[in-house]
């Protein structure tokens, strides 16, 4: 399988595409063609073995074709169960995400990543001694799942940097509480500034010629791939069950997660309609709407990990759908503002008891929503983060503690350590130098 650029003037394979991140050009790759399965003929049903088994033409022809198995064992390696919730307007269940070391979704695409890469590294560049140096930027979920994803894996070295003050209390726990081979730098300023810096190491000639530098993005087509394989399971379990397709409703931020469901179905999954949840970051729904594409600046809203307002992976969707008739007639999408986002973790915990985080709330807002002859359909519903990683929002919300899952309560006892920098590259550049090897 080749990975092609968004932007046509680049190809290379599953390896450069995952240790590249991003293409010469500054677009993502984008597998050359979509295989395609018959459900029928898929025997799989455990999440390792779907993916063992749907990934395989995507890792084909590529020096990591032979550890595919031992990866998806390795990395997908903790529960992701279809839960179907009873007494609601329709049969609807959801898929729950939240149950990796770090209690979102983006332990999946880390773990994948960190597994994929560690068995890449050594056809790399042998001569090279160096560890290769990691750079993230997070605004709060992509930082600890990376950092727990890498966390004492020779060869590699993790620095994560975050906004000063701009992530729940939780979520900076989970970004500073490894040591080894992972730093988390504090940095005065914003989510922006974060991300500014990590670009600019990457094309400051000193610090890029010290350190052996890599990158983790989210728009890394190794972060994508495994996601499209528990869209692909709870399409197939549910298929099995029940016969028939089951529609999805994905909260979405920079559309990773949602393009991995949508990969799901072009393979052939049983998926019906795809609805996307945003924020009140509206651009994709307004694009929808409007055919006008207006990036802007994000809002700060309670689902902060979906503070998007320029999603990368729309280049992804546009290039599978290139005309807006046919984008339009695959994909729906709905924003849910902050008052909603309160208003339905409220009434589904009053109602049914179900605690929802807040990203995974606005998923439930348009099922809700959703008119009462489509809801006696089959809907499957993404949970994206567990609301324990958010008690400082959701517990004022529904006036009652929020039980802590096992993991996050140990990842919560260890002991933190942050250094903190000033928003500039020269800053960063010394806290690297001063990082030493060993
Ligand atoms: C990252 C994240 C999202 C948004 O996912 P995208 O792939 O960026 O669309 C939603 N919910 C949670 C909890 C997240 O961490």
């Amino acid at each position: 399988m080749k990975y092609l650029s968004t932007g046509g003037g680049h190809e290379t394979d599953l390896v450069g595409a995952i240790i590249q991140g991003l293409a010469p050009d500054g677009r993502l790759y984008v597998p050359e063609a979509l295989p395609q399965f018959d459900p029928v003929e898929l025997k799989a049903d455990s999440i390792p073995e779907i993916a063992t088994t749907l990934l395989e033409p995507f890792f084909s022809g590529s020096a990591l074709a032979p550890s595919l198995a031992e990866i998806c064992r390795e990395a997908l390696n903790f529960p992701i169960p279809l839960r179907s919730l009873d007494a609601r307007d329709g049969p609807v269940a959801v898929l729950e995400l939240f149950h990796g070391p770090t209690a979102a979704f983006k332990d999946v695409g880390a773990r994948f990543l960190a597994a994929s890469m560690e068995r890449a590294l050594p056809g790399l560049d042998a001569h090279d001694a160096r560890p290769l140096t990691i750079l993230v930027a997070t605004s709060g979920d992509t930082g600890g799942a990376v950092a727990a994803a890498f966390h004492r894996r020779p060869g590699f070295r993790v620095g994560v940097l975050f906004p000063k003050g701009q992530v729940s209390p939780r979520q900076q726990h989970q970004l500073t509480c490894w040591g080894d081979n992972i730093r988390s730098f504090e940095v005065n300023g914003s989510f922006d500034d974060c991300q500014a810096l990590v670009k600019g190491a990457f094309g400051d000639p000193a610090i890029s010629s010290t350190h052996r530098l890599g990158a983790a993005n989210s728009i890394n087509v190794g972060r994508l791939l495994p996601q499209v394989v528990y869209h692909a399971a709870a399409s197939l379990w549910h298929w099995r069950e029940h016969g028939g397709t089951a529609n999805f409703i994905v909260p979405t931020g920079n559309l990773g997660n949602a393009m991995a469901c949508i990969w799901a179905r072009a393979i052939g999954m049983p998926i019906g309609e795809i609805i996307l949840a945003t924020n009140a970051n509206r651009t994709i729904p307004d694009f929808l709407a409007t055919g006008d594409w207006q990036p802007h600046a994000s809002i700060q809203t309670l689902a902060s990990a979906m503070d998007v307002g320029d999603p990368s992976n729309m280049e992804r969707l546009r290039h599978l759908y290139p005309a807006l008739v046919d984008l339009r007639d695959r994909i729906e999408a709905y924003p849910v503002d902050d008052e909603a986002i309160r208003d339905q973790i409220a009434r589904d915990y009053e109602r049914y008891g179900d605690i929802w985080c807040p990203h995974t709330a606005t998923g439930f807002r348009v099922y809700d929503e959703l008119p009462a002859a489509s809801k006696r359909d089959a809907w499957i519903v993404a949970a994206t983060a567990h609301p324990a990683k958010f008690d400082n929002i959701v517990e004022a919300i529904i006036g009652a503690p929020v039980d802590v899952p096992p993991a996050l309560a140990a990842l919560l006892e260890r002991p933190t350590h942050v250094e903190p920098i000033e928003a500039d590259l020269v800053a960063l550049g010394d806290s690297l130098e001063a990082w030493k090897y060993n």
